[in-house]
């Protein structure tokens, strides 16, 4: 479903992405770790079309990503996106924050954005919440009220930067569930997370970056319990 082959991207000499190459089948659930500064943050935004690459190509469904116009629109919505800072809007409501990207991009209608946010919102519990502004919310919330948002797109693919790093521990787990529950019904996943429990269960593959570069990509089980190089074998013994 998302095909990245020989991915570079510099800021200035540093080589922040380096020969990425990754395969992402539809339904699959990849976990992204590794050290601060490896690249990961810049691998989802490159993925999202955020930022350009300097070599090398990306592909969503066999299509080379789109450079601009409506059709960087259509993609943003196709390839849903939920970030460490919940990034809500602050003067619209809860409802409002889930079904503003269906009726300006996807051309929904009102009435019908409007059932199925709804849907959304239950789904991620905070259905009740609906017509409370994001302040009013717990930062656990919110983000399950971005990751509704994003889902009401209809995303092919869903990516998570690091989503529970700026939440109280006791939040951390109902943002998880939710991600759990998205990965048994099939929604295809790239998620950077620290969680090693979430890579644990949910994950299909373990890709381990550092410098760049993809330095190990195997099961979770394999990776947890046998990791290949120093460099995994140093990560794990610091953050296990
Ligand atoms: P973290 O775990 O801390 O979030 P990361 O793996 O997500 O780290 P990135 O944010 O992708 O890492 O950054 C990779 C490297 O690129 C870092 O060395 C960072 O300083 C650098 N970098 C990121 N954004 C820019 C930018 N806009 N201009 C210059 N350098 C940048
Ligand atoms: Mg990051």
């Amino acid at each position: 479903l998302v095909v990245l082959s020989d991915v570079n991207k510099w800021y200035g000499e540093l080589n922040v992405l380096k020969d990425i190459d990754l395969t992402v089948r539809k339904g699959e659930v990849i976990v992204v770790i590794g050290p601060s500064g490896a690249g990961k943050s810049t691998l989802c935004r490159a993925i999202n079309r955020l930022e350009t690459i300097d070599r090398g190509t990306i592909t969503l469904d066999g299509q080379p990503l789109p450079q601009e116009g409506k059709a960087l629109a259509a993609l943003r919505a196709e390839v849903g996106m939920v970030f460490q800072s919940f990034n809500l809007f602050a003067h619209k409501t809860i409802l409002e924050n889930v079904t503003l990207g269906p009726i300006k991009v996807r051309k929904k209608g009102k009435a019908e954005a409007e059932t199925r946010a709804k849907e959304l919102l239950d789904r991620v519990g905070v259905g009740h919440q609906a017509a409370k502004y994001p302040a009013q919310l717990s930062g656990g919330q919110q983000q399950r009220v971005a990751i509704a948002r994003a889902l009401a797109m209809d995303p092919k693919v869903m990516l998570f930067d690091e989503p529970t790093s700026a939440l109280d521990p006791e939040m951390i787990k109902e943002v998880l569930d939710v991600m759990v529950d998205l990965a048994k019904q099939g929604m295809t996943m790239i998620v950077v997370t620290h969680e090693m429990g979430f890579a644990r269960t949910a994950a299909d593959r373990v890709v381990f970056m550092a410098d760049g570069q993809i330095v190990e990509e195997n099961s979770p089980e394999e990776f947890f319990t046998n990791p290949q190089t120093d460099r995994a074998k140093d990560f794990l013994s610091k953050i296990l």
